[in-house]
């Protein structure tokens, strides 16, 4: 970024009082990670601080300061911050009557600058990363609540350290996160490791039909399967990293069933192949490794070109 634009991002920071910090629909630990570490930093210094996820935080109540997190913004505000965010439509109702966010803090490949400055550093594992580089040149210190939150988007967006993405550099920060008192195995167990027995019985039930073609695996989840076990969490509670664990797999995919006939699509390449391209073209977003598309229509036809189309891209 240029300096320029850091001292511009510095001076709005310290100049306004009440700030809307916003994430995207469906939020994951990243998401929610960098709203909290960002907001509970500003209001450290004594600001008004919104902190919106239109989805709210249900699944992130261990993380500091999560019962703060509101599903809409109220009354005027001076700076807004959209973080983790690909492009504005992906914050769902939070942005509406808001106009342009001042600041877009994010580290996905595809994001569209859409602030009117643009921290995107598509290299970054996570944007809680970025925000632990450029947090103390805006004049935002650390804590041990802000050092959890950060922590957390490094463990949630690196699966746990498994992203080819993760160099020392990321371990440096990691490490400095752990010696401000953030405890990386109560991270980890929070985020990665502990299930509901729901979700386990939801994961059997894609897991049954699970299919493989030329390196490719898929599988599906449908609103029958959610209804049946009584499951009431994120999408595909994270299945599509088990599909990926499939040897030989080049690209893993899964398709959730939504309500009024939409599906969820998430793509995992193996390091090499770019998926963020393929989930762009249809709408989505994401980054090589990861990516992520909202498709209109049934499950069966979305999963006819969502699987061509792949298939095409592994040729
Ligand atoms: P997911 O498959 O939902 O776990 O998402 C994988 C990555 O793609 C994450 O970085 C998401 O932020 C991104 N992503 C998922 N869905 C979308 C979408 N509809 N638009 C833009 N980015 C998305
Ligand atoms: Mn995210
Ligand atoms: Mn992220």
């Amino acid at each position: 970024m240029k300096t320029k634009d850091n001292l511009k991002i510095t001076t709005k920071i310290k100049a306004s009082e009440r700030f809307l910090i916003l994430s995207h629909v469906r939020p994951d630990a990243d998401a929610a990670g960098s709203v909290l570490g960002l907001g509970l930093a500003l209001k450290n210094l004594g600001k008004q601080v919104q902190m919106v996820l239109s989805d709210g935080a249900a699944n992130f109540s261990y993380l500091p300061g999560s019962e703060g997190i509101t599903r809409s913004p109220e009354g005027d505000v001076d700076m807004i911050v959209v973080v983790d965010c690909s492009d504005p439509h992906r914050v769902g109702e939070g942005l509406s009557g808001y106009g342009q966010p001042d600041l877009v803090v994010d580290h996905h490949k595809t994001n569209v600058q859409f602030g009117k400055f643009n921290v995107v550093e598509p290299d970054q594992v996570a944007t809680t990363a970025i925000l632990f580089d450029h947090m103390p040149t805006w004049g935002l210190g650390f804590d041990l609540g802000i050092a959890t939150c950060l922590l957390s988007g490094i463990v949630g967006d690196t699966i746990g350290f498994r992203t080819p993405n993760v160099n020392s550099e990321v371990m440096r920060k990691t490490a400095a996160l752990m010696d401000l008192g953030a405890n990386l195995t109560d991270i980890y167990q929070e985020e990665l490791v502990l299930k509901t027995f729901e979700s386990l019985r939801y994961w059997g039930a894609g897991l049954g039909r699970l299919e493989r073609k030329n390196g490719l695996v898929w599988t599906s989840l449908t609103l029958a399967d959610r209804q049946e076990i009584g499951y009431a969490g994120n999408d595909d509670a994270d299945l599509v990293n088990v599909l990926s664990s499939v040897k030989g797999t080049a690209i893993a995919l899964i398709f959730v069933e939504q309500p009024q006939d939409k599906v969820k699509v998430s793509w995992r390449a193996k390091p090499g192949l770019d998926v963020s391209e393929i989930a762009f073209k249809f709408g989505g977003g994401g980054h090589a490794a990861a990516a992520g598309a909202d498709f209109e229509g049934s499950l069966e036809s979305i999963k006819q070109i969502v699987i061509q189309a792949t298939q095409k891209l592994l040729e």
